[in-house]
Order: C-alpha cells, then sequence, then structure tokens
C-alpha cells in the first residue's frame, strides 16, 4: 500500500503529583472515554478528540498496548520510517512516558512495570528479531539538539557538535554521527542510558538543559533476509530494506511563549520556538489534503530537517501530547492540545 503521511496524536494526563495535591491544585483534564478528553475551568470549557487519550491512572504498558507502538515496531522492521514523539511543558510526563523514572544509577534499576514506551519497544523489536532468525541487523545513534546545534551523545568525550547536510541519495544526515550495533535488550538499554546521563550531565543545572534539548534516538533496522548472517554490513552498504523507529523527547513547549528574556535564555527560546514552530507547522500541512506542489518547509529547523523522512513520504508518526491535569497548567495544557489537534488529517469523503 503507499501508506499516506500521516502523524496520529494520542493523548497522555499525568496524576497530580504530591506538591500539586498539597498545594490544593484542582484537576481540570478529564478523559470522557472514546479518545474525547475534557477540559473544564472558568472561561475556558473545552473537549477535544484523539486517536486515544490515557488518563492519570492509565499504566505504563496500557500506554505502549494502546497506542499502536507495537505496529509502528512491525512497520519499522518491514521498512518505514516510524516516529513517535513527545512533547508538552516540562513536567507533563514526556520522559516518563517514553522511559519512565529513570534509574538513578545502574544499581537501582527501575521497577520493570514503570519502564516507558522505548524499553518496551525494544524488547518487542528484539524479540521479532530474534524469532527472525539473525536476519535483523540494529544499530542505535542517540543525538540532541540544543540551540540549534546537533551533539552526538554516543560519542566518548564531551559532546561535539556535528554538522546537519543534504544529499540527493540520502536525504538530510548527520555527518559523522556514531551509530553502535547491537544484538541484546540489555545492550541498547545501556546506550539509552549512557546517552541520558550525557544528556543530563552536558550542563550546570540538570533539568534547565534536558528542558531545553530535543534527545533523538534512532534505531537502524537493516533487514538482510537474503544474505549470510556472518556478513556484517554497514548501514549505508545495507543490500535491502531499511526500516527507522525513532523516538524523541522534546524540549518543553512552554518555550514557544514570547519570552522577554536576554541574552543566553533568549537564544534558548528563539531555538525552541523556531524548532517547536517548524514542527507543529509540517504537520498541519502534511495534515491537509494537498496538491502536488504544496511545499512542506523542514529546512526551517534541524529538528524539522532530521524528521523530514519520517514526517514525509512513507512515514508514520505518533505523536504522544502530555498534558498535567492541574488548574495551574491550564494554558499550557490548552495550548499542548490545540498543537496537538494540528496533527489531525482533514478527511474528506469523495
Ligand atoms: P517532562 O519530561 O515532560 O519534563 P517528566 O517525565 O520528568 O516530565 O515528569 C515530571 C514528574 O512527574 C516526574 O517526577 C515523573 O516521575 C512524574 N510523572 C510523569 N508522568 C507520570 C505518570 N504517568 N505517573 C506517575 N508519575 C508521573
Ligand atoms: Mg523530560
Amino acid at each position: 500500500t503507499s501508506a499516506s503521511p500521516h502523524a496520529r496524536p494520542i493523548v497522555r494526563v499525568r496524576p497530580l503529583t504530591c506538591t500539586e495535591t498539597r498545594r490544593g491544585d484542582r484537576r481540570v483534564v478529564h478523559s470522557l472515554g472514546d479518545g474525547a478528553v475534557h477540559v473544564s475551568a472558568a472561561r475556558h470549557d473545552a473537549t477535544f478528540g484523539f486517536s486515544a487519550v490515557f488518563d492519570a491512572d492509565a499504566s505504563q504498558e496500557a500506554v505502549f498496548e494502546g497506542s499502536g507502538m507495537r505496529q509502528l515496531v512491525e512497520m519499522a522492521i518491514d521498512g518505514f520510517s516510524c516516529t513517535v514523539f513527545a512533547f508538552g511543558q516540562t513536567g507533563s510526563g514526556k520522559t516518563y512516558t517514553l522511559m519512565g523514572p529513570l534509574a538513578q544509577s545502574e544499581t537501582q534499576p527501575a521497577s520493570p512495570a514503570l519502564l516507558g514506551l522505548m524499553q518496551r519497544s525494544f524488547a518487542c523489536l528484539l524479540e521479532q528479531s530474534q524469532s527472525r532468525g539473525s536476519d535483523l541487523a540494529l544499530s542505535a545513534s542517540y543525538l540532541e539538539i540544543y540551540n540549534e546545534q546537533v551533539r552526538d551523545l554516543l560519542s566518548p568525550g564531551p559532546p561535539c557538535t556535528l554538522p546537519l547536510r543534504w544529499s540527493k541519495t540520502r536525504g538530510f544526515y548527520v555527518e559523522n554521527q556514531l551509530s553502535v550495533g547491537f544484538e541484546s535488550l540489555e545492550a541498547i538499554v545501556s546506550l539509552l542510558l549512557q546517552g541520558s546521563q550525557r544528556r543530563r550531565t552536558s550542563a550546570h543545572a540538570l533539568n534547565r538543559h534536558s528542558s531545553r534539548s530535543h534527545a533523538l534516538l534512532t534505531i537502524h533496522i537493516c533487514s538482510r533476509a537474503h544474505y549470510s548472517p556472518n556478513v556484517v554490513l554497514q548501514p549505508s552498504a545495507c543490500p535491502s530494506k531499511q526500516g527507522t523507529l525513532c523516538f524523541v523527547d522534546l524540549a518543553g513547549s512552554e518555550r514557544v511563549k514570547e519570552t522577554g528574556s536576554s541574552g543566553e535564555l533568549s537564544v534558548e527560546a528563539n531555538s525552541i520556538n523556531r524548532s517547536l514552530l517548524a514542527l507543529g507547522h509540517c504537520i498541519s500541512l502534511l495534515a491537509k489534503p494537498r496538491g502536488k506542489w504544496t511545499h512542506i518547509p523542514y529546512r526551517d529547523s534541524k529538528l524539522t530537517r532530521l524528521l523530514a523522512r519520517s514526517l514525509g513520504g512513507s512515514g508514520i508518526t505518533l505523536m504522544v501530547a502530555c498534558i498535567s491535569p492541574s488548574s495551574r497548567c491550564l494554558s499550557e495544557t490548552l495550548s499542548t492540545l490545540h498543537y496537538a489537534s494540528r496533527a489531525r488529517r482533514v478527511t474528506t469523503r469523495p
């Protein structure tokens, strides 16, 4: 089938935190079932519809099973470019949804029930890979975009900036990015932890940095069905299908506002603004029924360049809008829901 470009938005509402409950925040977000989510507050009463809404009591497993993630993993194995991205304001549960509460250290791993979409997808991918014998070659790369600079989170030493280039054959690509082969769940989870550790420690204020950068972990899946399993191939020399599964933990969307800040802060805010707005713009253009010549402005940001293949062409995207139920987050919650709504395809009946 010729897959039309599409992005499926789903919503996850996190529970109120202890702090929020203690200070008496009200819950203003409620799932009405059937993909409807209701935001109720004095002057902002609104209902939004999505293909799935996960309320505060939904388990990590329920989100994995109900989000269509398993099918996305299968499509990536079949050679498609699949992307999952989590967005929403800082503290809305993006990292929790993707990775779970990250283990504080290697000696204190997170409870298996709390593992996020990423670890669950890796497990699903490796199961599939094992059942197919050794005909899938798997490798991973992990990048972050901070202030419109692309950095490799897997290469040793201090994170260095890599150039983002374009070629006719490859499309947009990051020059010299490290891609590490893996064959087991332990190996890929350890790459994820290493990279996330580097992301968090590359700035003095830990949370500040990670809420201002986008992190992209990409699994390259090379299907080498008709070749000897003993021949190790570079992804670029891959003879058959190559799919990708990309997980994107986006910068906190509260930066999208006009900020009166100066210096370093405004540089950060501007680059986050630019990339989240560019992403929203590309997605809404892709969601419209369009003529042959609609121009999709991927070049407007590093983020959209890196995601160009998965957003357009034969890409499949799952957007996870993360929101807080608290009355204090109302305006950010509404803006996240509006952003997610832009991706809904306008279906026209012939
Ligand atoms: P973000 O990455 O969007 O900034 P986090 O994922 O770090 O937000 O979540 C903020 C806090 O809320 C963390 O302490 C996290 O453990 C908690 N949290 C988020 N989502 C959930 C959830 N669904 N269930 C329980 N706790 C959650
Ligand atoms: Mg986070």
